[in-house]
């Protein structure tokens, strides 16, 4: 019998899980699953095996549903997961935690006393944090022998230089943790372990993680030397509902203007900006580029420009650029999104390989990874599929190992 680790990424309204089974060498996903529409009046479990088949699945509505919260998901899961571990034993559960604040620049055991640490960052990213920590002490509250891990998305950023994640504000601020942090760690972390395999140790490299949040990473050598997200998960690339970085003015002018309180302002960055805002029709890259719509066309347009112009300015911080590396939802299937980003970035030396950027599955070899650049070309360009849960697996596999 092996083992097995669960891995559990908890947002506002749905919780996902994967579980892996811990073989001698490699963590081998074999059940993944999730609860969507928390606390609405419609929730849906679903879980899968690798190939798709389903292996579970319920439905909950009316006040059912809305009383479906955080702490009852997670108990359905974990009862679920142990009637399916398929002759596994649970040995430990990795948690993707958004913030880990200036104290957690690495993966860390969690118990009550780090969980209340943790929830001490709520106010950095409000909705995100304490929806991340519930399913940890739901657990914690249930099983607590059961060894937990946070994993966090800011951890990765860590070594950016302090100019890098500095706003030019008065001490009194900063000295509060106002700072830039950068997100979707986890990701890079998982690109950033990947790019050997590419020849690119040691090389100048911007990763775009581009899904329904997306962001940019500067990365030298492996390591994030900048990035566009900063204190919170707004700043930076317009996104599929977040408007990205945005002259602070208008934020003044909102408030005495059109006399928008907090709250409507942080609809408005959050739920009501970016892609979906700009078109009008939708957050969702694949129903904008087919669409007919001016407006659909406008806003993938300004999406492909702004990433555009943040390669200049992580290129400047980098000193130069070696290689180019798309991932998550966009980054990986939108090859019209990567034909315009790459033509942007042609003056940096990016020459795209039309053919295998249209059918990249042409050209993939087994690990996933595809080179879409000419063979000429000063810059690399490749499509790397990234995978957060198998980072947080890796993670709590190590810490498990150092702590028994
Ligand atoms: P999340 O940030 O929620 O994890 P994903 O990484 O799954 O998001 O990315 C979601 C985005 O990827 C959506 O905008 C979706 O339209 C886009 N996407 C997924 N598949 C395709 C595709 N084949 N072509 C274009 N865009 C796609």
């Amino acid at each position: 019998m092996s083992n097995a680790i669960i891995v559990i990424n908890a947002g506002s309204s749905s919780i996902k899980f994967s579980l892996f089974a811990d073989e001698t060498r490699q963590l081998e996903l074999f059940l993944k699953g999730q609860i969507e529409g928390l606390r609405t009046d419609n929730a849906h479990f679903i879980a899968r095996h690798p190939a798709g088949d389903v292996v579970g699945e319920r439905r909950w509505t009316g006040t059912e549903a809305g009383a479906f919260d955080h702490d009852a998901a997670t108990r359905f899961l974990m009862g679920f997961i142990n009637t399916h571990l398929e002759g596994h034993k649970v040995e430990a559960v990795g948690h993707r935690i958004v913030h880990g604040g200036g104290d957690f620049t690495a993966p860390a055991a969690l118990d009550a006393a780090v969980l209340d640490r943790l929830a001490t960052f709520v106010p950095l990213a409000p909705l995100h944090q304490r929806h991340n920590l519930a399913p940890a002490r739901s657990i914690l509250a249930s099983t607590p022998g059961l060894f937990q891990v946070g994993c966090f998305d800011t951890a990765f950023h860590a070594t950016q230089p302090p100019l890098a994640q500095a706003f030019a504000l008065p001490a009194e601020i900063t000295d509060r943790g106002v700072r830039r942090y950068g997100f979707h760690g986890l990701s890079y972390e998982y690109i950033a372990s990947h790019l050997g395999e590419l020849g690119l140790d040691g090389a100048k490299v911007i990763v775009a993680h581009l899904g329904n949040g997306a962001s940019l990473c500067a990365m030298d050598g492996g390591r994030s030397v900048a990035s566009t997200m900063g204190f919170t998960a707004v700043e930076g690339l317009p996104m599929g509902t977040r408007c990205g970085t945005l002259d602070p003015g208008v934020l003044l002018y909102l408030m005495d203007e059109m006399h928008m309180g907090p709250r409507d302002l942080e609809k408005l960055l959050y739920q009501r900006s970016g892609l979906l805002g700009v078109s009008g029709i939708s957050s969702d890259m694949r129903t904008l580029e087919t669409s007919p719509e001016p407006r659909a066309k406008l806003a993938v347009d300004l999406f492909t420009y702004r990433i555009g112009r943040e390669i200049g300015s992580l290129a400047a911080a980098l000193g130069g650029l070696d290689a180019l590396v798309f991932t998550a939802g966009i980054g990986e299937h939108s090859a019209g999104v990567r034909e315009a980003v790459c033509h942007h970035a042609a003056w940096l030396g990016v020459e795209l390989d039309g053919a295998a950027n249209a059918r990249p599955e042409d050209a993939r070899p087994e690990d996933g990874a595809t080179r879409i650049s000419a063979p000429s070309s000063r810059v690399a360009a490749w499509i790397v599929p990234t995978d957060e849960e198998q980072m947080i697996a890796r993670h709590t596999r190590r810490l498990l190992t150092g702590a028994t």
